[in-house]
This record gives structure tokens, C-alpha cells and sequence, in this order.
């Protein structure tokens, strides 16, 4: 366990993650993850509104491409006469894709993934693929135009299917919430308007290019797996295991992924971040349209098993901090008494080890990682989100994943459309 300084004013307790603790007046319980966390900040008035965002029309597909140019292994063995496999052979990849929808603006100042979305709208032609619709579209546009994070509450933790429901809540984001969920969802049901949703976000954290799923959704490990080939740095981090509802937006479509790239600074765009981005959008998107075709052609050996590494997250660390307001400093860091060690700030998914520097507190003493038992004896921590700006008001300093292998389905041949053959590797 990290010893804290108790110098000054007030006594510091680490910033271990545990059993349940007090953390700037409220209790957080051990296995509390970000998305419970970020529950509780309570912002619900609604002090401003905004008018619901149009969705702009989608773009118009092009024409497929050229079928004689790169068959697909799938539809090459259906034209050869092989026979169809039985649908269910290829389970859960039976169903094709008709909807994809592109969010960005999430988090209003996460103008990375806005940008993104706005240049898909002025190019609509990049996001268009034969076999399936794309829509895109702004998420939170009165938080894009205040160049703030949201409104009255967090939008990346309005869908629960419990607050979706609840009529009550009427905040900003609450309502824009619910209006996302009528035009991609609704979340649950047998047909939701959009199979996939890919939200575009940007992070203060060093977390490179992250992809967050839920563990169980395989699409979306299938596209995972397919751009970590095509780019090796991409990674694909699975959301804590064992819950029954996630509240982000991309969980109201049948599948869907947080695109999480940084570091970069709130209200900044990132040129090579950004192209990165785009380059790995036009791959997923690509992606999908040799599912759809493989689905189609009804051959489950168009897809290959492929051993992946997936981080998974764990738990939530917090920062240490005084027991007491002892500073007259307003604001959700006026409790901190620690900031992020010098020697991991910057260096997300490096592996920490029990007794690492973790955190630098103000009287400049050096707080170590406090592995859990179980933990140093089976299992690698990697820290994650560290130091992410939103995360301060969340009590949330960094993030723990462990690191494991995943057996995932990918259709072994994907086409390289036009869009992506443009494209270079890396902005
Ligand atoms: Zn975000």
C-alpha cells in the first residue's frame, strides 16, 4: 500500500482503490467503475437548453465496387460452386450490417472526434460503403458549441436503459439522450436502427489509439482485431466485465465502440491523431462491408480465428486527498493532495508493478502503486486514463486493466476500398 504524507494541514490518504472511501464528500465503493462513477456528479438542472440536432442525411453510397477486381475469399468459393454453410455455423456473424453511424462531439470539447465527423460530412463520399448505410452525425451539439465537455450532465453516461426510461430526467443531455436513442436505437431491442455505432473521442491521456467495447460484443473485436493488424499500435480494451448495462452511447445499437485517441488537449485538434483516426475509420468501415459480404455469401470459413491481446479494465484509482477542505481553492481539485507521479504521467498501458511511483504528493513525497494481493500474484496492472482532465470531478486519477488474450472471428479477406487505399498509414 502507498504511504501517504500527512504533513500539513490535512492528513492524505492513498489513493488506493478498495473498500469503500470518502473522496470529496462521497463514498465510493471498490468495485465501482467510471461508468458507475460517473453516476453521481449531479448536474441535473437544466440551466441550458439546446435545440435537438438535425441528423444530417446520410451519405449517399456509391456504387459497389468492382466485383471482378478483388473477390472476397467468401464470395470467390460461393462462385466456385461450394455449398453454403448453415447460418448458424457462423454465429453471432449471421446477421449483415445495414446501419453504421458515426458519432462525434460526445464530448463537446473532444473536438478530435468532431472534427472527424465533420469532415465526414463534407466528404460524405470516405464513410459510404455498398452494402450498408453510414450515418453521421453530432452528438451533443450545444456542448460543440460552448467548447465545453456537456451541458447539465455527462451525455457518455445517460444510457443506462433505467435512465433512458425515466421521463424525469430532464436535463440537457438526458433529453439529447433520448433522442439518440430514438434515431440509432432504441437500446435493447431486437432492431435497432444502427447495428454499429462508432463514437469518436479524443482523450488528455496518452492512451494512443484505444477502441473500448464491452467484452462480449464481437463485431466490434472483429473490427479490433482487423485494424491492429493494419496498425499495431491500436488497442482494444475491454469495459469491466460483469455488468449487466454500460452507459455509453454506443451501447443503445447492437454493437458499438468508444474510438478513443490522445493525447490531446481539451478544445485542440491533433493533425496526427487525426489522420490516424481517419485511416483506421476507413479500415473498420471497410471492415464491415466483407462481413456483410461474407454473411451474404453464407460461408463460415471466410472467417479465421485470430488470438488477440485485449486489455481488460478492472477498477478505478483515485487521487489522494486530504480528509478535510483545507484549501479555499474552489473546484474538483481543491481536495487533491497528490498529482500523477512524473515517472508514469504520459505513459498510459506501461506495466506498473507494486511499490512504482504512482503519485507526487505536494510536499514532494513519492506514493507508490498499490497492487492488489491477488494482483501481484497473477496478475500484470496497466494503468490507463491517466491523468484524463474529465476524470478529476469523477475521482478518478487513472484506470486499471490486466492484460489477456482473446480469441476473436475475423473474416480472414478484407477488400481495401478506394477510401482507404488513399490513405496513409499514419497522418
Ligand atoms: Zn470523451
Amino acid at each position: 500500500m502507498g504511504k501517504g504524507a500527512a504533513q500539513g494541514e490535512g492528513a492524505v490518504r492513498s489513493g488506493r482503490e478498495g473498500s469503500g472511501k470518502r473522496t470529496a464528500g462521497r463514498w465510493i465503493q471498490g468495485d465501482e467503475t467510471a461508468e458507475a462513477l460517473a453516476e453521481t456528479p449531479a448536474k441535473r438542472s437544466v440551466r441550458h437548453a439546446f435545440p435537438p440536432a438535425p441528423f444530417p442525411a446520410p451519405p449517399r453510397a456509391p456504387p459497389p465496387p468492382d466485383r471482378g477486381a478483388r473477390p472476397t475469399l467468401a464470395r470467390a468459393r460461393v462462385a466456385a460452386g461450394r455449398p453454403r454453410a448453415a447460418m448458424h455455423a457462423v454465429w453471432p456473424h449471421s446477421r449483415a450490417v445495414k446501419v453504421v453511424a458515426i458519432t462525434g462531439g460526445t464530448h463537446g470539447n473532444e473536438v478530435n472526434g468532431a472534427a472527424l465527423a465533420r469532415h465526414l460530412l463534407r466528404h460524405p463520399e470516405l464513410a459510404a460503403r455498398g452494402s450498408f448505410e453510414t450515418k453521421v452525425l453530432f452528438s451533443n451539439l450545444g456542448a460543440i458549441e460552448r467548447n465545453v465537455r456537456y451541458i447539465d450532465e455527462d451525455l457518455n453516461r445517460c444510457f443506462y436503459k433505467k435512465d433512458l426510461a425515466d421521463r424525469s430526467r430532464q436535463s440537457a443531455e438526458a433529453r439529447r439522450a433520448r433522442e439518440l436513442d430514438a434515431a440509432l436505437g432504441p437500446k435493447g431491442s431486437a432492431a435497432p436502427v444502427a447495428d454499429l455505432i462508432i463514437d469518436l473521442h479524443n482523450t488528455t491521456a496518452n492512451c494512443g489509439v484505444a477502441l473500448m467495447m464491452p467484452p462480449q460484443d464481437e463485431l466490434c473485436h472483429s473490427i479490433g482485431a482487423h485494424l491492429c493488424a493494419h496498425d499495431p499500435s491500436v488497442r482494444v480494451v475491454n469495459f469491466t466485465a460483469g455488468k449487466e448495462d454500460y452507459p455509453m452511447l454506443p451501447t443503445i445499437a447492437r454493437h458499438g465502440m468508444t474510438f478513443e485517441v490522445g493525447a490531446v488537449a481539451w478544445g485542440c485538434l491533433d493533425g496526427a491523431l487525426f489522420q490516424q483516426s481517419l485511416t483506421l475509420l476507413m479500415h473498420a468501415l471497410d471492415y464491415v462491408e466483407a462481413h456483410n459480404r461474407a454473411v451474404l455469401a453464407g460461408d463460415s470459413s471466410a472467417w479465421d480465428k485470430r488470438s488477440i491481446p485485449v486489455y481488460d479494465a478492472v477498477r478505478t484509482v483515485d487521487y489522494p486527498r486530504y480528509d478535510e477542505n483545507v484549501s479555499s481553492c474552489p473546484g474538483v481539485q481543491a481536495l487533491i493532495a497528490a498529482t500523477i507521479h512524473p515517472a508514469i504521467r504520459g505513459k498510459d498501458f506501461v506495466p506498473l508493478r507494486r511499490g512504482d511511483p504512482v503519485f507526487l504528493t505536494m510536499e514532494g513525497e513519492t506514493i507508490g502503486f498499490d497492487a492488489g494481493a491477488a494482483e501481484e500474484e497473477t496478475e500484470t496492472c496497466y494503468a490507463f486514463f491517466i491523468d484524463e482532465a474529465a476524470y478529476y470531478e469523477k475521482g478518478i486519477a487513472f484506470m486499471i486493466a490486466h492484460q489477456s488474450k482473446q480469441t476473436v472471428r475475423v473474416v480472414s479477406e478484407v477488400t481495401v476500398s478506394e477510401q482507404s487505399a488513399k490513405r496513409p498509414k499514419y497522418g
